[in-house]
């Protein structure tokens, strides 16, 4: 419109220009000069605008792209700017393009840094941290949303951890170090390496915890030794036994028969104690899949208390069933509580003196059905209440009972393996009560 305009008053001042040398015309000269270098100058304008618009616009995209909009465009044109429009398109695509996949291959490198279960820090020459994963985020003592930007002693809170990274990034020092960590000592295993030419990023660190690994380490340890301890005591018992019969008692028949008899009683126990690992291992690892079936807990009471009848008689002790007056509906493995319950009847018999008694009950509990063997023993002392359900773990090891240690441990695993839970209260002195709670059904 306002080209149009110009190109109007260029074209009449023109006009009245030419009509004024020609001759014709009424106005003064100096008019018709006026009205001519007008048109002139409004016809230059009126062609050079749009030229002039398209190059605004190039600078504008141009200055757009250099801001980091790199979806500023110019718009298509036909006349000699119509290559820079392309060009700067194209470059404004390109420069997208870069962005759009460095941006996608950050998102991919923070994901794989997050999923990671080691904590990842990276810090700067000053000792600040400018990256941590979500993983070193949960670890360390001082750390939260705001730590990018502090220093890494503020967020690790361990002299010797911030050293180890600080070295790294000051003086270029790679270490690894298996390092006690925080209050609840964890051992982390943590790598340090200077980076070069990354940036504000100096140093790296990765921290590896090794609390499980150490604790697992130790499991197997103990668990090598406690197995040769309780081994060795029937082999010595064994081999003395052969040695006494060799070196003559083989040829006094009573002798040899009393001999004979250790030797058998040894066998028994090293049978015992390789079925109660085995089983144990098989409860532990699900290898022996349970085999889960409606049953009644009042029944497996009663049973229990039958089975043990004639042995209870045998030492002297009293032994009942308290059985609830309804069913108690549990679903399990009839044959593992079987061995549960029993586990520990054979314990109140063990550790009660004659004349005492024991008491087995099933009785509904708060969701729960709790299954107890009471009895009028020895008691155990609170120290060691809170271990007898571990592996291996006697009271008192100088009794010589023949136990293995692995009855209670069996018990809990099975239990758990049924989602229930195992609890024991005892009074020194005045006797014990072993509870197995089980989810009713
Ligand atoms: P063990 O084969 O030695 O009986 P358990 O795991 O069954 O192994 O028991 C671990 C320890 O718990 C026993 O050595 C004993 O010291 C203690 N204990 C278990 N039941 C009783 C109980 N009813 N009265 C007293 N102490 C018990």
């Amino acid at each position: 419109m306002i080209r149009a305009a110009a190109l109007y008053i260029g074209v009449v001042g023109a006009a009245m220009l030419i009509v004024r040398i020609g001759g014709g015309g009424a106005w003064p000269a100096w008019i018709a000069f006026a009205a001519g270098a007008i048109g002139v100058t409004a016809i230059t304008a009126a062609l050079l605008a749009p030229r002039l618009r398209h190059l605004h616009q190039a600078t504008m995209a141009a200055e757009s792209l250099a801001a980091g909009a790199f979806d500023a465009r110019v718009p298509g044109t036909d006349d000699e700017f119509a290559p820079l429009a392309s060009a700067l398109n194209a470059a404004g695509a390109a420069i997208a393009a870069t962005v759009d996949a460095l941006r996608q291959e950050r998102a991919q490198l923070e994901s794989l840094l997050n999923a990671s279960s080691d904590a990842t820090v990276a810090i700067d020459r000053s000792g600040a941290v400018v990256y941590l994963n979500d993983a070193a985020k949960q670890m360390f003592a001082g750390a939260g949303d705001q730590s990018v930007g502090r220093p890494f002693i503020e967020v690790v809170r361990d002299h010797d951890l911030n050293e180890l990274l600080v070295a790294a990034a000051q003086r270029g020092e790679r270490s690894v170090r298996v390092v006690a960590y925080g209050q609840a000592q964890r051992w982390l295993q943590a790598t340090a390496v200077h980076i070069d030419d990354a940036g504000s990023w100096a140093a790296l660190a990765v921290f590896h915890d090794l609390t499980e690994v150490r604790r697992l380490e130790g499991m197997r340890r103990d668990f090598i030794s406690n197995v040769s301890h309780e081994l060795r005591t029937p082999l010595a018992g064994i081999r003395a036994a052969a040695e006494t019969l060799q070196e003559g008692a083989i040829d006094d028949r009573p002798a040899a028969i009393e001999f004979m008899g250790h030797i058998q009683r040894e066998v028994d126990r090293m049978t015992q104690l390789v079925e109660e690992l085995l089983e144990l291992s098989r409860i532990e690892s699900g290898a022996a899949p349970l085999h889960f079936a409606p049953l009644d807990a009042s029944m497996l009471v009663v049973d229990t208390v039958k089975r043990f009848a004639r042995q209870a008689e045998r030492a002297g002790l009293s032994l009942t069933a308290e059985a609830h007056d309804g069913v108690l509906a549990i679903i399990g493995d009839g044959e593992r509580l079987e061995r549960a319950l029993g586990n520990f009847v054979a314990n109140a018999l063990k550790f009660t003196p004659a004349g005492g008694g024991i008491t087995v009950k099933a009785a509904a509990d708060d969701g729960y059905v709790a299954i107890s063997v009471t009895d009028t023993g020895i008691g155990i002392e609170p120290e060691p209440r809170a271990r007898v359900f571990e592996r291996f773990y006697k009271a008192d090891r100088g009794r010589g009972d023949g136990g293995t240690g692995l009855g209670l441990a069996i018990v809990k695993h099975i239990v758990l393996a049924h989602e229930g839970n195992v609890s024991v209260e005892s009074r020194p002195g005045h006797g014990s009560t072993f509870t197995m709670r089980l989810p009713r059904r």
